[in-house]
C-alpha cells in the first residue's frame, strides 16, 4: 500500500495537498465483506484494487477534491449529506450550487468539471442528516453535520478508534473557505464551534497528514475561526481608505486570496469575489458600484 495510516479498522490513504490539483484524504473502513470509502479524493492502487469489488461510497460533501475518484467505483452504491446529494447526481446542479449563473460560464465550468477533474454523476442510494447512521445502523458510521463550507458538509466520528473527521474545517493556513453560493460564514462558525464539543480522542482533518489530540486542536481551531473577523477587519480598512471601490475593484486587493494568485487565475478571481460578497452582506456595508 502506498501512503497510509492505520488505526484499529481505519485506513487513512493520505492525499496530495500541495499542488494546482488538491485531493482529499480517503478514508476506507474494513466492514468484513464490504468495505465503506469515505471521499475517494486520491488517485492510489489501493483505490483502484477496492474499485474492483462492491463497496459503498460515501461522499461528506459535493466538493470536486472529495470525490475526484468516485469515477472509478462503478460496483458500488453512493451515499451522500442530503443537502448536498443533488450536486453530486447533477453537474449542473453542482455548477449552480458554485454560483455560476453565466450560461457561457456555466458550459466552460461543465467542460473544466468533466475534463480536468473528472467529476462524474452519481446516483445517491441514501442520504443522511446530521447524528444519523450512514448506509443503516449495523456499520455503526454516524455523521457528524458541519454545515456552512456547505450546506451538507459532514464529518465523521469512527467509535473504534476515537477519531472524528472534521473534513474542511482543515485548519490549513488558508483559513476558512466559504465561497459557492450554498456556502454561509455564520454557519461555519457555529461548526468551528460544535467541532470543539466532539467528544473524541482524536482529530483529523482532509487536508493535512496530522492527527490531532483534543488539547492540540483547540487553540488551532480558535485560530482558523479568527481569520473570518481578520478578513473583515482588512475588508473595512480597505473600504475606509478607497470608499468607492466597486466588488469587482476589491477582489483584486488580495483579502482573502493571496494577491499574486488573483491576476491570472478566473476561478480565484470568482471565489474571492463570492467570499467577500459574503462579508459585505454580513457586515451590512455599502461599497461602490
Ligand atoms: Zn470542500
Amino acid at each position: 500500500m502506498e501512503n497510509y495510516t492505520k488505526r484499529e479498522n481505519i485506513t487513512i490513504l493520505w492525499g496530495k495537498h500541495k499542488g494546482p490539483l488538491i485531493y482529499s484524504n480517503t478514508f476506507v473502513i474494513d466492514c468484513g465483506k464490504k468495505q465503506i470509502i469515505i471521499d475517494p479524493g486520491g488517485e492510489s492502487v489501493e483505490l483502484k484494487k477496492l474499485s474492483e469489488q462492491e463497496n459503498f461510497i460515501v461522499n461528506t460533501h459535493f466538493h470536486g477534491d472529495h470525490r475526484r475518484m468516485n469515477y472509478i467505483f462503478t460496483k458500488s452504491d453512493f451515499f451522500a449529506p442530503e443537502p448536498d446529494a443533488p450536486m453530486i447526481e447533477s453537474n449542473e446542479r453542482f455548477i449552480e450550487a458554485v454560483g455560476i449563473t453565466d450560461k457561457e460560464l456555466q458550459k466552460q465550468w461543465l467542460y473544466v468539471v468533466k475534463t480536468v477533474y473528472n467529476i462524474t454523476e452519481h446516483k445517491i442510494a441514501g442520504t443522511f442528516k446530521d447524528n444519523e447512521y450512514v448506509i443503516d445502523k449495523s456499520y455503526g458510521l454516524k455523521s457528524i453535520g458541519l454545515p456552512g463550507h456547505t450546506q451538507g458538509h459532514s464529518g465523521f466520528y469512527f467509535e473504534s478508534a476515537s477519531l472524528a473527521l472534521i473534513t474542511d474545517i482543515d485548519l490549513t493556513p488558508f483559513g476558512p473557505w466559504y465561497g459557492n453560493e450554498v456556502s454561509d460564514i455564520d454557519i461555519f462558525l457555529e461548526s468551528i464551534e460544535k467541532v470543539k464539543h466532539i467528544e473524541s480522542k482524536y482529530f483529523i482533518t482532509s487536508h493535512s497528514n496530522t492527527i490531532y489530540t483534543k488539547e492540540q486542536l483547540l487553540p488551532l481551531l480558535d485560530n482558523f475561526a479568527s481569520y473570518i473577523d481578520r478578513r473583515e477587519k482588512a475588508l473595512l480598512k480597505l473600504i475606509e481608505t478607497k470608499n468607492s471601490l466597486s466588488l469587482d475593484e476589491l477582489a483584486t486587493y488580495g483579502i482573502i486570496y493571496p494577491r499574486s494568485s488573483l491576476a491570472n487565475n478566473p476561478a480565484l478571481l470568482f471565489f474571492e469575489k463570492k467570499m467577500l460578497e459574503k462579508h459585505i452582506k454580513r457586515l451590512g456595508i455599502k461599497i461602490g458600484v
